[in-house]
């Protein structure tokens, strides 16, 4: 019976690391890796919070057996952890469809008021289990692994042999027909705008999986790939396009003259207020306007997520704490002292409840309020002449080309592989043709 287990567990995580699947919410680590852990509680991350962004509402409104499947098989080969799905009690219709997929389950839910960010890992595991990952750790410090519910999509395909070739994702904005929908890896972001109609703007930029924690795309002619969670189109001269387009420098003198100390940064972090020593007014003043030295105020950026809460809705100076923090934790990795030496003890601030910020004074805060759409899920047949499909899509070593240039591929085909003994994931054709062209970083395929 327990050899069954254990061959059934090593046939899942052998399927999923086959399969390509990495963490589709953002970051990209290779799934089959935490699969093969063994934890007491399996968590699936449905409390999306981005705003604009309805991905994983969409996906657990239309795909909830799917994602109940994937969970079950990820908690059981996780030692029979227990599995949990946290989703916002704003999202009826989804929470109806999981509620009837997860009858006759294990399956736990868990609520949570619409604020940002709800999705944050530590958020989840602490609203979900009670616990608090130790700083610089991990969900799995405490006996939680935490998946998005994309991912855990993606498990229950990999289960039936079906790789990751397609990108759930929300296309929204000043667009004609904000939509979500699967979208081959690979294709360009130029193409896939079209997908909702294009933009309504002539002069637009375009936020990749999101505003607050997603990046600016500065080529629209870059491909999608398994981590691109939406794209957003805003007015080129719309003020957080403007922002993102500042560079370091610029921020850092902007900050240097104007930051008061005020600490509202500080007050509203959402890892302060959970128990963590993040301040980034003190990490501030490592701008240069104090006589001590930058090395030690950086230590207050070291267990910042990088939500950008403090730069995009705390600082009245409309400053850039955020990317002060990230210089801050490059400063100090680039001198070796990356490590957290501080308290190990986590207590939540006794304020964190009533310091939550709501989803709808952020979309104020942000200017983007007039854009909210329901983009709900639309099945479309896309076919793109070209895909250009990145070696590395995820947390690793870039993945090797097992395909040659002329080759005919078909859609699904292993096209790279891991190298041998390294942390990373395979890659499939999202198309079927002819390989054009590989790259260092690339290979291309066109119909
Ligand atoms: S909120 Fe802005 S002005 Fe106030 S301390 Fe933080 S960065 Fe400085
Ligand atoms: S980005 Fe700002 S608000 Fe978010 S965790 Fe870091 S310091 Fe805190």
């Amino acid at each position: 019976m327990q050899q069954n287990a254990k061959e059934l567990r090593s046939r899942l995580i052998e399927k999923v690391k086959c399969a390509g699947v990495v963490g589709a919410g953002g970051a990209g680590f290779p799934t089959h890796v935490k699969l093969q852990s063994h934890v007491e509680w399996y968590l699936a991350n449905g409390a999306e919070c981005e705003p604009l962004m309805h991905k994983d509402r969409e996906l657990m409104i239309h795909f909830a057996t799917e994602i109940v499947g994937g969970l079950q098989l990820a908690a059981q080969t996780t030692g029979n952890a227990k599995p949990a799905i946290g989703v916002k009690k704003k999202n009826t219709q989804a929470i109806t469809a999981l509620k009837a997929a997860i009858q006759d389950t294990r399956i736990v839910m868990a609520y949570f008021d619409d604020y940002y960010p709800a999705g944050d890992e530590y958020e989840i595991v602490y609203t979900i289990t009670g616990r608090l990952v130790p700083p610089q750790g991990l969900p799995l410090d405490v006996g939680c692994v935490v998946n998005n519910v994309e991912t855990l999509y993606n498990v229950y395909q990999a289960e039936k042999g079906v790789p990751v070739t397609e990108k759930y994702m929300t296309i929204a904005g000043a667009v004609q027909n904000p939509v979500t929908t699967w979208v081959p890896i690979g294709m360009r972001v130029s193409d896939v705008l079209n997908l909702a109609g294009g933009a309504t703007i002539p002069y637009y930029a375009v936020m990749e999986s999101g505003l607050m924690m997603g990046k600016y795309v500065r080529d629209i002619d870059q491909p999608v790939t398994k981590t691109t969670g939406g794209l957003i189109v805003l007015p080129a001269d719309h003020n957080l396009i403007l922002r993102y387009s500042k560079t370091q420098k610029q921020m850092d003198r902007i900050g240097h003259s104007a930051c008061d100390q005020c600490s509202y940064c500080t007050e509203l972090c959402p890892r302060y207020l959970l128990g963590y020593n993040v301040q980034p007014h003190l990490v501030m003043r490592s701008l240069g306007f104090s006589r001590m030295g930058a090395e030690m105020w950086n230590t207050y950026a070291q267990l910042c997520c990088q939500c950008g809460l403090c730069t995009l809705y705390a600082c009245p100076e409309a400053l850039y704490p955020r990317e002060a923090c990230v210089k801050g934790i490059n400063d100090l990795r680039a001198l070796g002292k990356d490590k957290w030496e501080g308290a190990r003890e986590v207590q939540v601030h006794a304020t964190k409840d009533v310091r939550r910020v709501p989803v709808k004074h952020l979309k104020t805060r942000l200017g983007v309020t007039r854009y909210e759409a329901e983009a709900g899920y639309v099945k479309m047949d896309i076919q793109p002449d070209k895909v250009v499909i990145p070696l590395k899509q995820h947390v690793g070593i870039a993945s090797e080309p097992v395909v040659k240039e002329g080759e005919t591929v078909n859609k699904g085909q292993l096209i790279a592989q891991i190298p041998a003994g390294q942390l990373g994931a395979t890659i499939h054709a999202s198309i079927s043709g002819h390989v054009t062209a590989i790259q260092n970083d690339r290979i291309v395929i066109e119909a």
